[in-house]
């Protein structure tokens, strides 16, 4: 079914859904930025179609709604432990096409890695409804057609933002939401073919030790500062470490949380005894991109990176992830054709 609608009345189908729904969409947040005066947008709670920002990347990714920034999985006391109350509100988050193909690769790390599924994630992705934002002309730095993450299928809604709003629904449950609401029009997303950045992926059957040892990643062992920011903001960066928080109160009461951790950042791979496997920030960087760009595709037959763009947007040493591949690709030969 597809609807055209006024604002006004997507704006009502909003507040409706509130009832039901948090909804999740990227915000403006004045003053926030890199820099002094500079805006950051991220994803925040919205209540209306005004407080959505489209006309800008989300500089952070939708992956702290599934996957939160810091997350309790208990408390505990002497000889218990508790849960934390699950909030039962469904959840609906807009999003781009990128970030759903994005949330394929969450799926992949979190529910089909092996036979035990990661609980908490799984409790939240339950619970959420993609809406995806039309988009036709990308941003600077994107490179999704290059890692075929440019389309999608996996959402219950598309959006195409305008005077007028065009949506296309899929999923029947929002159908009531929505039908009263506008007139009967024929609209299919439409999808980006070309971005401004262009990338070649490597031929991986080519990728070997002495790829591995190539003075490329020499470069980045002088500019990288370990800030971790790349990973932060990716949509696909999925590892996290442990953090036991005892109480100033009583030591023996606390709660556990899990927390974002990040391959570029110190300590990510510290063990007993001082003993790290990459101190040189070069090794950290060929490890990011060996994962994105092979290791992950070896182990699920599709790339890990979905060539957002983000980690080229926010690096402050102006560290290319895309010219990184390009740069893999030339070393080794452009990726056969299937
Ligand atoms: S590696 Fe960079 S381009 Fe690829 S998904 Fe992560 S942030 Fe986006
Ligand atoms: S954002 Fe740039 S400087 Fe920071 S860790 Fe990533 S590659 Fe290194």
């Amino acid at each position: 079914m597809s609807l055209k609608l006024s604002r006004e009345a997507f704006d009502d189908v909003l507040k409706d859904l509130g009832k039901e729904y948090k909804i999740y969409a990227p915000i403006r947040i004045k003053g926030e930025g890199r820099f002094s005066d500079t805006d950051v947008v991220r994803y925040g709670e919205v209540s209306g179609l005004d407080e959505i920002e489209i006309h800008e990347k989300a500089h952070f990714s939708p992956k702290e709604i599934l996957f939160p920034i810091t997350q309790t999985l208990f408390y505990f006391t002497e000889g218990d432990y508790q849960e934390p109350k699950d909030d039962q509100k469904k959840i609906i988050v807009f999003l781009r096409p990128c970030d759903i193909n994005g949330v394929t690769r969450l799926d992949q790390v979190f529910l089909e890695n092996g036979e035990d599924k990661d609980i908490y994630y799984e409790r939240l992705r339950e619970k959420v409804k993609f809406f995806m934002i039309e988009c036709i002309e990308g941003f600077d730095n994107c490179f999704c057609v290059s890692m075929d993450a440019n389309k999608t299928e996996k959402y219950a809604a598309a959006i195409r933002f305008g005077d007028d709003m065009f949506v296309e629904i899929k999923d029947e449950a929002l159908t009531n939401a929505f039908q009263e609401k506008g007139e009967f029009v024929n609209f299919e997303p439409t999808f980006i073919h070309e971005n401004l950045v262009n990338v070649k992926l490597p031929d991986i059957e080519q990728i070997t030790t002495e790829t591995f040892e190539d003075d490329m990643w020499k470069e980045y062992a002088q500019r990288c500062i370990a800030c971790g920011r790349c990973n932060f903001v990716c949509m696909t960066c999925s590892c996290w470490t442990m953090q036991d928080i005892a109480y100033d109160e009583n030591n023996s009461s606390g709660e556990r949380r899990r927390v974002w951790a990040g391959c570029h950042v110190d300590g990510f791979t510290d063990m007993a005894g001082g003993h790290g496997f990459r101190k040189n920030y070069g090794d950290r960087m060929r490890f990011k991109t060996m994962h994105k760009i092979n290791d992950f595709k070896k182990r699920n037959g599709y790339h890990m990176c979905v060539g957002c763009g983000r980690c080229d947007d926010v690096c402050p040493e102006y560290i290319s992830f895309s010219s990184c591949i390009n740069k893999v690709t030339k070393l080794v030969g452009e990726e056969r054709k299937q």
